[in-house]
């Protein structure tokens, strides 16, 4: 006779809620989870699947220009965000249909609301108290937004994903992902776009090379960048906002947008009452078996802050689960996690950056290559591709490879597979390369550059 209501009780559907809800069912275990808002969590709501489709929409300018050197000629085109909102809202409740089926018919209980944690073993939803041996916080994370004068006009990503219209201009603020994703959807978009940046270059933590490459290529689409430089104040000017920078001069602009970070969605709900230990920056802390300090609770994916991206949030939830459950535990492992950036041109990486080698390894050999894709020959288009390669020299092993241009994401997951095998620079020299892709200058880097 079991004691609790359920074996495990799962706070918050997003990426690593369902899928540990989803697969521990499937082994046996009596599951449910609570929601509170959406389905499929930030995500499918407001996180990648709607930015991707932002990003195709915002692609769109760029090819109707590179049509025409290939010999089409068409209309003007025209861009109607009310459609691209209406089409990706319904695209988004079809994704809730099919996670609602999933979970369903895997067994797990849905439950709509906020869940409070009573105690180690209770947890309430809207009143009504469920009681089970384990839980699991995947509760996720929410836009930081620094407490500015003017903070109320500010939107995040959140909110851009819903807005009515599109503003004709707009200030970004961040040099991070969500910053630059956006910065590049809005001006594919036709939103003249200035981001403003505290710090001198983009996207810190990502190779140096990678970092100015992106700026510069950035800058030549004529977005707006502005570096070592931060907004003190937002006015709203009757119909649109003037944003007062810490140097004293102001920009006029339709809409401000925050994208200075995510905090983890760990207070409020009982964690505290019950001494769930946090860091400082409110991520749950949890040991490698994902248990907080209360034994029978669990944590895992943006709420404890880690490497805060869907897949490795979805791999937590199958290590977790496998571990409790299962006959073989799969712990996770964090090294050559790759990552892209959606931004135009898109990021893919994998590994070390350079600084990261060198400060590792005492012998590296870097192997770099900047050239303009083929499409853009016939295009008339300016962009420019850079891959880079990294090599530790007393093994060959390549440690770390970057690539800023079209298609980056859809090579280095390849990449990454080479990475994870231990490809050495020799392995890659002897692959044959596709003829004609961008991907084969992987295969055909000879000469180190350092
Ligand atoms: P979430 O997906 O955030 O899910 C948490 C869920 O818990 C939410 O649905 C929330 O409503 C619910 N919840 C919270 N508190 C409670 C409560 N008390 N009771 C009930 N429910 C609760 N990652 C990528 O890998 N690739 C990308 O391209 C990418 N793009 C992104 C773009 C944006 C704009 C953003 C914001 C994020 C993006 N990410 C991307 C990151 C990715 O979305 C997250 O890493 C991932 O969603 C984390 O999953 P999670 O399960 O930890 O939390
Ligand atoms: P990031 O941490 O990536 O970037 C935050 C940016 O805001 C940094 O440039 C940071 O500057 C700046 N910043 C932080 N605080 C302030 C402040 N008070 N004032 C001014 N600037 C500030 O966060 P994001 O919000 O862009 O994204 C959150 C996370 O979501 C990402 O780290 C990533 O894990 C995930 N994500 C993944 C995506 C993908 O996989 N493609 C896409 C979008 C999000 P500084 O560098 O100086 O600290």
């Amino acid at each position: 006779m079991t004691l609790y209501d359920y074996d495990l009780f799962v706070i918050g559907a997003g990426s690593g809620g369902v899928r540990a809800a989803r697969m521990a069912s499937g082994l046996g275990v009596k599951v449910a989870i609570a929601e509170e808002r959406y389905l499929g969590g930030t995500c499918v709501n407001v996180g990648c699947v709607p930015k991707k489709l932002f990003v195709y929409a915002s692609q769109f300018k760029d090819h109707f220009k590179a049509a025409t050197g290939f010999g089409w000629t068409a209309d003007k085109p025209v861009f109607n965000w009310t459609t691209l909102i209406a089409n990706k809202n319904q695209e988004i409740e079809r994704l809730h249909g099919i996670y609602e089926n999933l979970l369903q018919k895997a067994g797990v209980s849905i439950i709509n609301g906020r869940a409070k944690v009573l105690d180690a073993h209770t947890v309430a939803v809207d009143g009504i108290s469920y009681s089970a041996e384990r839980l699991l916080i995947a509760t996720g994370g929410w836009p930081s937004v620094p407490d500015i004068p003017g903070r109320e006009h500010i939107v995040t990503s959140n909110e851009m994903f819903f807005l009515d219209q599109l503003p004709s201009r707009i200030i970004i603020v961040g040099g991070g992902y969500i910053a630059v994703e956006f910065a590049s959807i809005v001006h594919g978009l036709g939103v003249n776009t200035t981001l403003c940046h505290r710090g001198h270059k983009l996207l810190r933590g990502f190779d140096e090379d990678i970092r100015d490459f992106l700026a510069h290529e950035m800058t030549k689409k004529s977005i707006n960048i502005l570096f070592n430089t931060d907004i003190e104040a937002i006015e709203s000017t009757g119909d649109c906002f003037a944003a007062r920078l810490i140097d004293g001069s102001k920009i006029s602009t339709d809409l401000v947008m925050y994208a200075t970070g995510r905090i983890p969605n760990s207070t409020g709900f009982g964690l505290e009452q019950l001494g769930v230990e946090l860091d400082k920056e409110g991520a749950i802390k949890v040991n490698s078996d994902y248990q907080t300090n209360v034994p029978s609770i669990y944590a895992l994916g943006d709420v404890t802050d880690r490497v805060n991206l869907t897949p490795v949030a979805i791999a937590e939830g199958m290590a977790l689960v496998n571990k409790l459950y299962g006959k073989q535990p799969k712990p996770v492992d964090y090294d050559n996690i790759p990552t892209a950036v959606f931004s135009q041109p898109p990021i893919g990486t994998v590994g070390l950056t350079e600084a990261q080698a060198r400060k590792k390894y005492r012998d590296i050999a870097i192997y770099l290559t900047s050239f303009t894709p083929m499409k853009s020959t016939l295009s008339g288009s300016d962009e420019k591709t850079l891959m880079k390669m990294i090599v530790v020299g007393s093994t060959d092993r390549v440690v770390g490879m970057h690539m800023a241009g079209p298609d980056a994401p859809e090579i280095i997951q390849g990449m990454a597979v080479a990475i994870r095998a231990g490809a050495t620079k020799a392995i890659f020299d002897s692959t044959i390369g596709i003829h004609p892709t961008a991907a084969e200058e992987f295969v055909t880097l000879r000469e180190a550059v350092s």
